[in-house]
């Protein structure tokens, strides 16, 4: 492909990202309306609109008219046009959700996976689950692909699972290409904190700048949000939050170092201490912030969850007294917008994000080639263009 034709590709998906992204957060919209949103021309944003009228991703919801002269058409999107299932891979439990164009989760379920779980048993639980979220053959066609946030470490660019903290048979498996094979539609893998974060910024949109997701589920990690995109790091192994040191003769970490924000933190949590799990937690968000001055905190997983309250307030008060000048850096704290389902749901967002969001900016990176499968379920390498 030429440069030339590459940047054509690049143009169209983004403009189509852009007029999808004002579809997402309004309910309804016009060519006018996202003219004034992206800063896109008249005839660029009329051609957008054609494209994904045609494909069926919006369509009209009625005409405004503005005294005399011809009405605006308004538009809206259509959220049940295309589907992903996420998958929240744990350490005990596997939760499916089916997430909607608009980034609404349709339907949510946990089942139970067998203790020290391997490849092939995880494998039987994607298949068994989709199976009976896909059984709808209208829903399958309308079936993007399948997202997996799981325990890292993990090569997200290659799709393996590197060495699964607490899994015994999880070293190198390239989970992407035997998920592929057995599941038959595109499969996207990422670390589970990665997943989470992208939930939260597909659903904030463009307010949400540099941000962190904390999650403590059977450990603790971070996702990272910055300068607009998902930050995975050189190795794709960003977020092992857990395993910063907070206590140089603290207690022995299952990484083999001392006194890790994560084992430090156990310890309260099994002497009963959530005030002080919490507070061990806050001191490890303050270090992050003041490493890299972060706009928004979003706390999730379910370990927290059981005690949001506790967590939040610990957070949010250590954020603002534990800070110098706090009054001008302070981030807002919150709790995840989805739950229990925002690992799920972004690893569902992910997949829609390849085909509908904001191309890959990375210089010199190749032409946006997404995988889409035909009405049979099979799927083609087809570029974008
Ligand atoms: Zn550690």
């Amino acid at each position: 492909m030429t440069r030339t034709t590459a940047d054509v590709t690049f143009l169209r998906g983004y403009n189509q990202a852009q007029v999808l992204a004002v579809g997402r957060t309004a309910r309804t919209f016009e060519r006018s309306t996202v003219v004034a949103a992206t800063g896109l021309t008249p005839q660029a944003v009329s051609k957008v609109i054609a494209r994904l009228s045609a494909d069926g991703l919006i369509r009209p919801a009625g005409v405004r008219r503005l005294g005399i002269g011809k009405p605006a058409v308004v538009y809206e999107l259509v959220p049940d046009s295309r589907y992903a299932i996420g998958a929240h891979v744990a350490r005990r439990t596997l939760r499916l959700v089916l997430v909607d164009l608009a980034g609404a989760v349709r339907h949510s379920t946990v089942r139970p996976l067998p203790a020290d779980f391997t490849p092939e048993q995880l494998l039987d639980a994607l298949c068994v689950g989709i199976g009976t979220i896909t059984a709808d053959p209208a829903l399958r066609n309308r079936l993007t692909g399948v997202g997996l946030g799981m325990i890292g470490p993990l090569d997200h660019a290659n799709g393996l699972v590197r060495d699964a903290h607490g899994l015994r048979h999880w070293h190198d498996v390239p989970l992407r290409e035997l998920a592929e094979a057995r599941l038959r539609l595109p499969v996207h893998l990422d670390k589970d904190v990665t997943a989470g974060v992208t939930a939260e910024a597909w659903r904030h949109g463009a307010t949400f700048g540099d941000a962190a997701l904390i999650m403590v589920e059977s450990g603790i990690g971070g996702g990272f949000w910055l300068g607009g995109a998902a930050h995975r790091g050189a190795h794709t192994n960003a977020g092992e939050f857990g395993h910063t040191v907070v206590d140089l003769d603290g207690p022995v970490c299952v990484c083999g170092r001392h006194g890790c924000l994560e084992v430090v933190h156990l310890r309260a949590t099994e002497a009963g201490d959530v005030p002080r799990a919490a507070r061990v937690l806050a001191i490890g968000v303050v270090n992050l912030l003041q490493t890299l001055d972060l706009a928004h905190v979003v706390l999730a997983g379910a370990d927290l969850l059981r005690h949001a309250e506790v967590y939040r307030a610990a957070v949010e008060l250590a954020v603002r007294t534990d800070v110098r000048r706090a009054d001008w850096l302070a981030p807002t704290v919150t709790l995840s917008s989805l739950g229990a389902d925002v690992i799920a749901a972004g690893a569902a967002i992910q997949v829609l994000d390849q085909l509908y969001g904001i191309p890959d900016l990375t210089p010199g990176a190749p032409p946006t080639t997404v995988r889409q499968h035909g009405p049979t379920g099979d799927y083609r390498g087809v570029s974008s263009a």
